[in-house]
């Protein structure tokens, strides 16, 4: 029998109104003969409004307890899914993270899934019944309960459908699929068919929160198939899978796929520091043991034997990462550290860069025609990133979206729904 995981993100189960209709989407599925397993986001902003909780009550909440407090959201959707679909007359069951024993390491709020057990999701489905999961989070190797990172559910779904050998993973989400760029910025953004599991990498590793970069890993390690597509048309959306580069190629597929922007960095710099051996290895080192996500790195060349050493990490790492550039900048003698969070990190992706030169030049000299000015560059074999000021990002993603010949001629920003 063919098995699916679906995974319904949060606006996809925001109200009692959207629950009633995944469930007799489900509950169709299920009626054909296909086992289903549910993997459920918290209802529309629930996270968001806990995270606000926390943030009331103390100033710096241990990472135990907002781990506890953060799964709550994810529970409160699997059992009432499962109620709405036991009440189109089909059998479901819903289990915690940890009752379908996913195992983490335990880094609380951003957990790196190491095993699956799924004995009971296994369980249920033998006995006929459809499977709820709470996304986004499970149980470390201490027992304590953990969540994945934002966005998490999506790695939740592709992980469980590796263990479970499913056929394919679903994505439900509120966009029709993965586009050129985001629909919400970009009204004219074209919707993708199918991507190589390398490309959705790059775009999901350059911020496109369509998917969460954790679960295109698993998906391309597992070669699990991944359908992004919408819960409020239930059209066909975007095929992420393995596909052969060179038959792309040959279909004369658009050198690049996406513009992609991340509005989620912060850039820091450790300004006027001696030019010497052991000065990034200690930076990097000291961060690194801290769990901080460091991405670009640039370094300035060196003035009067001094230098500046700039980098972008999440805005949610500025708190661990400011104390500790403040201690490394006192050892080696810097003369200070700035941090700047008005900034925006855009990316062009797209697999047929690796045999196209020029497509760096063309980027800059659209943002230079554009006014834009570029802070830092970084590129890979198909993705050059750039960061740029954050009151310059529409201008400049919807000009490289149009330089670069993908805008689609039609419209897709009137039928979006509001984000609840
Ligand atoms: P969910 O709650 O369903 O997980 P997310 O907000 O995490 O939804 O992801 C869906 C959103 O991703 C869309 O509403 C869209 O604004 C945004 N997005 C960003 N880039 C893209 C892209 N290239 N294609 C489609 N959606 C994108
Ligand atoms: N509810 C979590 C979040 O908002 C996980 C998810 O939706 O994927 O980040
Ligand atoms: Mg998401």
């Amino acid at each position: 029998m063919a098995l699916i995981v679906q995974k319904y993100g949060g606006t996809s189960v925001a109200d009692p109104d959207r629950m009633r209709n995944v469930a007799k989407h489900i509950a169709a599925l299920r009626a054909q003969g296909t086992d289903v397993v549910a993997v459920v986001s918290a209802m529309g902003k629930a996270t968001d409004n806990l995270v606000e909780l926390a943030r009331q009550v103390s100033s710096n909440p241990q990472g135990r307890e907002m781990d506890m407090l953060l799964t709550t959201g994810e529970r409160i959707s699997m059992s009432l899914l499962c109620m709405a679909l036991h009440d189109v007359g089909c059998d479901a069951m819903s289990f915690t993270g940890s009752q379908v024993g996913i195992i983490t390491d335990t880094s609380h709020t951003k957990a790196k899934i190491l095993e699956i057990k799924g004995d009971r999701v296994r369980e249920a489905l033998a006995a006929g019944k459809v499977a709820v999961v709470a996304g986004f989070q499970g149980v470390s190797t201490e027992r304590e309960i953990t969540t994945l990172g934002r966005g998490g559910s999506d790695t939740t779904a592709v992980a469980l459908a590796a263990a479970l050998k499913a056929d394919a993973c679903e994505i439900y989400t509120d966009v029709t699929g993965v586009f050129s760029a985001d629909p919400r910025l970009v009204p004219q953004a074209r919707k993708l068919k199918e991507l190589s599991f390398d490309e959705m990498l790059e775009m999901a590793g350059a911020g496109s929160k369509v998917l969460a970069l954790r679960s295109v890993e698993f998906a391309r390690n597992h070669n699990v198939p991944i359908h992004v597509r919408s819960s409020f048309t239930w059209e066909e959306g975007t095929w992420v899978r393995g596909i052969d580069e060179e038959r792309k190629r040959k279909m004369e597929e658009p050198i690049i796929s996406g513009v992609v922007h991340d509005v989620g960095e912060a850039k820091m710099t450790l300004l006027g520091v001696p030019d010497r051996p052991g000065v990034s290895a200690l930076l990097f080192e000291s961060l690194a043991a801290a769990n901080v996500n460091v991405d670009m790195i640039v370094q300035n060349t060196s003035i009067d034997g001094t230098t500046d050493i700039s980098f972008t990490l999440p805005i949610g790492d500025i708190k661990t990462a400011e104390p500790i550039l403040k201690k490394v900048g006192d050892e080696v003698g810097a003369t200070g550290i700035n941090k700047d969070e008005n900034i925006v990190k855009l990316s062009l992706v797209g697999a047929g860069m690796k045999s196209s030169p020029g497509i760096a030049a063309k980027m800059f000299r659209v943002l230079a025609d554009n006014g834009v000015n570029i802070e830092m560059i970084s590129t890979s074999t198909i993705r050059i990133s750039v960061v740029v000021e954050r009151t310059q990002l529409e201008k400049a993603v919807r000009a490289l979206h149009t330089a670069f010949d993908l805008d689609s001629g039609e419209d897709y920003s009137a039928p979006l729904p509001d984000r609840k």
